[in-house]
């Protein structure tokens, strides 16, 4: 037998280990099964490069919990150890072994998929263990060596009689650790960091049901056996290539992702790049609707199909954080702050080519079935116009392929919507008014009003939209979005009424005072104006701007913070040609006067949702007595 001391540059590694290198005590076991499945995929190359005149077979990784000597066991088939390795690799700490093969076999085997490269993985086991043993023979014909370390920096090494090939890691695990001896908390951590590692793992086994045989009664059991539990399926999706999986596979790979939903995703991209960076994945399109604050986190982040995280702040563009899925690359720094992770090259380059590919999968589906993309547009437009707005390189694409909606549901693109409008715009060089609604509803009599005219009306309706409608208006030349119902509507719509006005001006004059006396100023600004006696008698609008940057203020973003406390302001249209201004006018009493005009306000902004509360009682009541 024979003692040494781990050699380490700080004095005693050990109490640093436990106490600061991760603060998940539980990565422990994805980093032992990935020095296990290194071993394997180690073994793997070098036989296939005729370097391991060994048969490789059907390696597996084993996972056993041992509740009577409290000890937790890692056995895989891989590579092995002989004394001298394990000197090396196991007692020289922070040198990795890891490292050093894809040194030494650089061109061979970088594909080769192997994960460690910290060189402190294996000693993560003493975060849990209050000894730990290797149990080892390396493929070499050299005895096999039983290595053993209490966590203080000696240790004891000497032969040992295993005769197959492989590692054995044995955890004796510490009295504050015992979680990490039931059953189902390690079945919880081999599902959430090993499940699409690429060997199997078995943990325990299950009971499988047999078909029944010919000769079996009605009333027999089905027979029964016992089988190995494998918990992982080594080959995920997004380790294979594009052309080989159907969509269906896409679609089941996503069940197996999220097994509580039940939603079925609306398209993917497969990602896959290996210069100059290594990156491969599935992204997902959820069905998203109105809704922004859906979870996040959902996409899951692997290197070398080793979970790893489900936050990719910073890896992925903020506006693609509400896909799913999953992306796998080596080449993402791991032990670093998010802060630096940012402004790390690989990092950047990996962030611009999903928003990319992203960009692409969008153009190609619009492109290729315009039909069946404008059906899914209501679910996936938060993330493209999300993606317009915080991106400019998105802008750019998008503005082929994000959609403008009617009221009617005909979908234009910017560019058709402009040709659109601009074929009955009399003078071209002019400004260009789009106009839009946000509620099909609430709008209703705007929208008809607007229809009548002869207008396009678009349909926007997404929580962020006038965000992005302040963005158009400020890359695009020359055009302005009005909403139906606000006060640039009245020059558009009803000035190009021919209708003239049946009142001098000082009749006018004094009605505008009657209604002045009844209507709070500071909330409404009355304007007479001449219209077509079928139009309503009293109608509200909003100044666009005010209104849009009340919705900007809501939304956040777009530095509109800080503006608290926008007053809420109407214009109040009075037609003067409507029959009940007549009446209005004719009225002798105040009192009688006063609860007409009352009235007549109330029903346009009822007409606008603005009646809410003991103002709507109030209304309701008032109305009762007038019907009596
Ligand atoms: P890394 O995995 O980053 O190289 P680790 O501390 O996890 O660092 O492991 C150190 C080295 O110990 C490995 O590179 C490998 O050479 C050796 N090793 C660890 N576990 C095993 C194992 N199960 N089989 C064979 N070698 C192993
Ligand atoms: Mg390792």
């Amino acid at each position: 037998m024979a003692t040494g001391s781990i050699n380490v540059s700080v004095e005693n590694i050990f109490p640093l280990i436990k106490k600061f290198l991760y603060s998940d005590h539980e990565i422990f076991l994805r980093e032992l099964i990935s020095n296990a499945t290194d071993a394997t995929l180690k073994l793997k190359h070098l036989t296939s490069i005729g370097e391991a005149s060994v048969e490789y077979g059907n390696p597996r990784i084993e996972v056993k919990i041992d509740k009577e000597n409290k000890t937790l066991h890692v056995i895989d088939q891989g590579i092995g150890m002989t004394g001298e390795e394990v000197e090396k690799y196991i007692n020289q700490v922070a040198f990795s072994g890891a490292e050093e093969f894809l040194e030494k076999y650089k061109d061979s085997a970088k594909d080769s998929g192997i994960i460690g490269h910290f060189g402190l993985g294996f000693y993560s086991a003493f975060m849990v263990a209050e000894k730990v043993e290797i149990i080892t023979k390396s493929f070499k014909e050299e005895p096999a060596v039983h290595w053993i370390c209490d966590g203080s920096p000696s240790y004891t090494i000497e032969e040992s009689d295993k005769k197959e090939r492989g590692t054995e890691i044995i955890l004796h695990i510490a009295e504050d650790e015992v979680e990490f001896l039931e059953e189902s908390k390690i079945r919880e951590l081999l599902v959430k960091y090993n499940k699409f590692m690429p060997i199997p793992i078995k943990f325990g086994t299950k009971t499988e049901t047999l078909p029944k045989p010919e000769d079996a009664k009605e009333e027999d059991p089905a027979p029964t056996q016992e089988v190995d539990n494998i918990i992982n399926n080594p080959e995920p999706a997004w380790t294979k290539q594009p052309t080989d999986l159907k969509d269906e596979d896409y679609k089941s790979f996503y069940r197996e992702l999220y097994p509580m939903q039940f939603e079925e995703p609306l398209f993917h991209i497969h990602l896959n790049v290996d210069y100059p960076f290594n990156l491969t994945g599935i992204l997902y399109f959820p069905k998203m609707g109105q809704d922004m604050n859906i979870q996040k986190d959902k996409i899951q982040l692997y290197q070398n199909q080793v979970f790893v995280t489900d936050n990719v702040e910073g890896i992925v563009p903020e506006f693609l954080t509400m896909l799913r899925g999953v992306i796998d690359s080596p080449d993402i720094p791991l032990n670093v702050s998010r802060s630096y992770l940012q402004a790390d090259g690989n990092v950047k380059k990996i962030s611009s080519y999903i928003t990319r590919k992203v960009a692409d999968k969008l153009s190609s589906l619009f492109k290729n079935s315009r039909e069946d993309y404008e059906k899914k547009w209501n679910d996936i437009k938060i993330v493209i116009e999300y993606g317009m707005l915080s991106e400019d390189k998105f802008f750019e694409k998008a503005d082929k392929f994000a959609l403008y909606p009617t009221v009617d549901n005909t979908y234009f693109t910017y560019e058709e919507l402009m040709d659109k409008i601009k074929e009955n715009q009399t003078d071209k060089d002019e400004k260009t008014i789009i106009l839009y609604a946000s509620d099909k509803d609430e709008q209703h009599s705007y929208i008809s009003a607007a229809k009548d005219k002869g207008y396009e009306v678009l349909l926007l309706d997404s929580p962020i939209v006038s965000h992005l409608i302040q963005k158009l208006e400020t890359s695009k030349e020359k055009i302005s979005f009005v909403r139906v119902d606000s006060d640039h509507v009245d020059n558009l719509i009803k000035k190009e009424d021919t209708a003239i006005s049946k009142l001098s001006d000082e009749e006018k004059e004094a009605l505008k005072e009657d209604l002045e006396k009844v209507i709070p100023k500071e909330k409404y600004t009355v304007q007479l104006e001449a219209m077509d006696s079928n139009a309503a008698p009293f109608m509200i609008t909003q100044p666009e701007f005010m209104r849009r940057m009340k919705e900007m203020q809501q939304t956040g973003g777009g530095g509109m913070f800080g503006m608290g406390g926008m007053p809420e302001m109407y214009n109040l249209i009075v037609n003067t040609n409507h029959e009940l201004i007549g009446q209005i006018r004719e009225t002798k009493t105040d009192k009688k006067k006063e609860r007409l005009i009352k009235q007549s306000l109330d029903l346009a902004r009822l007409s606008q949702n603005l009646l809410k509360g003991e103002e709507l009682t109030n209304f309701v009541q008032r109305s009762f007595e007038m019907i009596k």
